[in-house]
């Protein structure tokens, strides 16, 4: 009968094996009985032809199910030499359970809409049957004339199905040329979803309104899946991580950045070929690659050759920078001219310069009542001016504005000068509100987020103000800045100071991230940069961090090491941030953290070298003061239960630092230093919103002995702190879960002996607290609030308030009730 065994197993359709019979040529062909079978067996002789691969599955519990798929005619002409069938044998075999996902015919249309698409793109189907099989693993993977799949949606079966072509009938060798079937049926796969850039660009340059997203992130720009695949490729290359896409499959670094490269980037150069010989060439050359090569091996000169024929044009340029190096693409425009001609149209001349390493023939596109007209420049020239008629006024210049290059950088796309600015959607600035908890990113414009905002401090009263935060793709000139006016003016009303509004009447600050550098195609990732006037002292720091990990994706040992300047000093208002003393203060510092992701514990650890020069203008005994200070801590955690429902934490810290140390750069017992908590401006100012004369808060840090003031530090400190955890209300599920926890810590450190304590006289404290953790939005929020019943020394502890009846007379005790926030974990 030729059946394996599907008969039995039927639920839908015909049970129908390519035999030999019917066609001149036997191309793939099932014989039973043919050999000898003992009694109860049964003897199957599969015989396929023109493959170079083979794939067996079995399962006496499968289930089958089948139809015929009968090929519209006439579409695409087949491939000379190579056999068509009319019809086509689609097998789908699932395994119980899976009637809904699989069954009642769902796999089976599924795999003929991925089989017309992929007939319309490359050409006929040059095999009699093609299978769809339920794997046992996730994800898919590809045979010819057989697909193994781990699950039956659309996609996948494109991104298989499209194997069967770039794989099974377009014989590349896939260890030497992973773009070439994985690049292609990736694009492929985008292309019939309608998520190219030339899908984006026939909707008139706006992405699908399937990313979309609903409820309160609806305020919040997104990302659509098309920015995101573009902009996470383009930043492994910012980081130096990239690699040619042409890298044979073992010289890559490591597999995630294999995956990268030769499935997301080199979908990416699948859609800038698309671009840059344009859409009519691209099907012609996808037709053709198809027709020529079918049922043979293919390699890059037999593509680019295709590619050539088919569009008329020297592709070497294009294969040689997409395989053999890396780079960005950003063209600018850098002047614009625009003159009505004698017959009453309008030339706009462009002045386009490259920027980045990467060529792309940039458009130029001018504006009209029409619509957009474009004019193509030349891929090979580094400065050019391009030409676009026009019969209507023009509106609008820009580069690219369908955006169908990979052209990272959209804000040097407009005219130069005033007009790029201000024009909202289609401007390089837009302007919008700061929702809270919510990010806001914008592949095109520059997303300048504004809110109020003010606190109030001891010396200063009510202050209010505005603050800004922006960025460009969520990652590039990531900035913040504020200014915020004083009520209360002390040192001006005393007389003491003039009230210049930069003065004490102002704070002010700025935080820039990752800047442009303006001769260069590409942002400096890493510098950051500050400037701030707050509460009576002034500072700035540049500083530069890297992740010096050997690997990115691989989880091994990850590392990042940062190195920065830092100056502060007071500004002579007679008040100063809380915890903070009056010195000028020059310091560098270099850290690093690494963590080890093998093990049970995952531990990490963590230096922190720090030195610097104090001076101090009230004391003359410090002149240029030299001091160091270093930290190292390792910790480690343990998730455990069902669900990760538990855990134990555990942290040793180790600190030191010369004597004489200004207050703000000593070794704080259970708190952030002032550096540290700079910019959290319920926590700096002295009086501030949470500060300890409000509401006992200590932001996590140091030592780590939170039951113990913040404003507690000294000269050095040896300290271990454990807590552990149970999950007491799960409030969100799912990759971003936000739960109540319920913790149990206890602390215990030995300070250095003089300031505070020598070693004789240890601290400790112990407690219980809620936590809550996880994320809000976009927000990773980590709030407790810990009753640390046991604190050694308890005048000493931060929540001074005892809660404990009957204290009058003795109201420091260890043992006390008591309730303080606590800000951040280590953990
Ligand atoms: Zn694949």
């Amino acid at each position: 009968s030729g059946d394996p065994g599907w008969e039995r197993v039927k639920r839908f359709g015909e049970v129908y094996l390519p035999s030999l019979a019917p066609y001149r040529l036997p191309v793939a062909t099932m014989v039973a009985g043919a050999d000898s079978a003992r009694a109860g067996e049964k003897a199957v002789r599969f015989h396929a032809e023109n493959i170079h691969e083979f794939a067996w599955s079995t399962s006496p519990d499968y289930r089958y199910e089948g139809i015929f798929y009968v090929r519209p005619r006439g579409e695409v002409a087949p491939p000379d030499g190579v056999p068509v069938w009319d019809t086509v044998a689609i097998n789908v075999l699932y395994r119980p359970g899976d009637e809904k996902s699989w069954g009642d015919g769902g796999a089976i249309a599924r795999t003929k809409v991925a089989l017309e698409w992929l007939e319309h793109v490359y050409g006929p189907y040059a095999y009699p049957m093609m299978a769809n099989i339920h794997r046992l693993d996730g994800g898919g993977t590809e045979f010819p004339m057989m697909m193994m799949n781990g699950s039956s949606g659309q996609g996948l079966i494109l991104h298989e199905g499209g194997h069967v072509f770039t794989f099974g009938i377009l014989a590349n060798n896939e260890w030497r040329s992973g773009w070439m079937d994985e690049g292609l049926t990736s694009y492929q796969t985008s292309w019939a979803e309608g998520v190219t850039p030339q899908d984006r660009a026939r909707r008139g340059g706006r992405d699908s309104s399937f990313f979309r997203a609903s409820g309160y992130r609806r305020l919040a720009p997104r990302l659509s899946g098309t920015d995101r695949l573009q902009l996470s490729q383009y930043r492994l290359d910012m980081l130096g991580r990239a690699q040619p896409v042409g890298t044979r499959s073992d010289l890559f670094r490591e597999f995630g950045i294999y995956n990268d490269m030769i499935y997301s980037r080199a979908e990416l150069m699948y859609g800038a070929l698309r671009d840059a010989i344009g859409d009519s060439a691209f099907v012609a050359f996808m037709h053709r690659y198809y027709k020529d090569w079918a049922l043979q091996h293919v390699d890059e000169r037999a593509m680019r050759s295709t590619a050539e024929l088919a569009s008329g044009q020297q592709l070497g340029w294009f294969f040689d920078q997409w395989l053999r190096h890396t780079g960005l693409t950003d063209y600018a425009l850098v002047k614009v001219q625009q003159k009505r001609q004698p017959d009453g149209s309008w030339l706009t001349r462009g002045k386009v310069k490259r920027r980045a390493e990467y060529r792309e023939p940039p458009p130029l596109g001018v504006l009209t009542s029409a619509g957009w007209t474009i004019a193509r420049g030349s891929a090979s020239a580094d400065e050019q001016w391009i030409e676009v008629r026009t019969a209507e006024k023009p509106k609008g210049v820009q580069l690219d504005p369908l955006r169908t290059t990979e052209d990272w950088d959209r804000r040097n796309d407009l005219p130069p000068g005033l007009s790029r600015l201000w024009r909202d959607e289609d401007g390089p600035v837009r302007v919008r509100f700061d929702w809270p908890f919510l990010d806001q990113v914008s592949r095109d414009n520059v997303i300048l987020a504004l809110t109020p905002i003010g606190w109030t401090s001891a010396p200063n009263g009510p202050i209010l103000g505005l603050r800004s935060r922006s960025n460009y793709q969520g990652v590039v000139d990531r900035d913040e800045s504020g200014v915020v006016f004083t009520t209360d003016r002390p040192a001006a009303a005393a007389g003491h100071v003039s009230s210049n509004w930069y003065g004490e009447g102002a704070h002010l600050w700025a935080i820039h991230e990752n800047p442009t550098i303006p001769w260069k195609g590409r942002p400096l990732m890493g510098l950051r940069t500050t400037a701030w006037t707050f509460d009576g002292a002034a500072g700035g720091e540049v500083s530069y961090s890297w992740d010096a990990s050997r690997f990115l994706y691989a989880r091994t040992v990850s590392t990042t090491r940062s190195i920065g300047v830092t100056y502060t000093a007071p500004r002579g208002f007679g008040y100063l941030p809380a915890r903070w003393e009056a010195a000028r203060i020059a310091e560098l510092k270099f850290d690093e953290t690494s963590r080890q992701w093998r093990g049970a514990w995952s531990p990490q650890v963590g230096i922190s070298i720090a030195g610097g020069l104090a001076r101090s203008d009230a004391r003359t005994s410090r002149s240029n003061e030299p001091y160091g200070r270093g930290e190292l801590w390792v910790k480690g955690g343990k998730a455990f239960g069902v669900d990760t429902a538990g855990f134990l934490s555990a942290r040793a810290y180790l600190a030191h630092s010369t004597a004489n140390m200004p207050y703000q750069r000593r070794i704080f017992i259970s708190a952030r230093d002032p550096y540290q908590t700079l910019f959290n401006h319920f926590v700096r100012p002295r009086g501030g919103l949470l500060a300890p004369e409000h509401v006992a808060t200590v932001p996590l840090g140091g030592a780590g002995l939170r039951g113990y003031d913040p404003g507690m530090a000294g000269d050095g400190m040896i300290a271990l702190n454990l807590e552990q955890g149970v999950r007491a209300l799960s409030l969100a599920a799912g990759q971003r879960p936000l739960a109540l926890w319920a913790t149990a810590f206890v602390d215990a450190g030995m300070p250095r002996g003089g300031v505070l304590y020598s070693l004789d006289n240890p601290l400790g404290d112990a407690g219980v607290g809620l936590v809550l953790r996880g994320w809000i939005y976009d927000r990773d929020v980590r709030v407790r609030l810990d009753a640390p019943f046991y604190v050694r020394y308890g005048k000493l502890a931060a929540a001074r308030r005892e809660f404990t009846p009957g204290t009058f007379g003795r109201p420091y005790r260890d043992f006390a009730s008591r309730v303080q926030l606590t800000l951040g974990s280590f953990w």
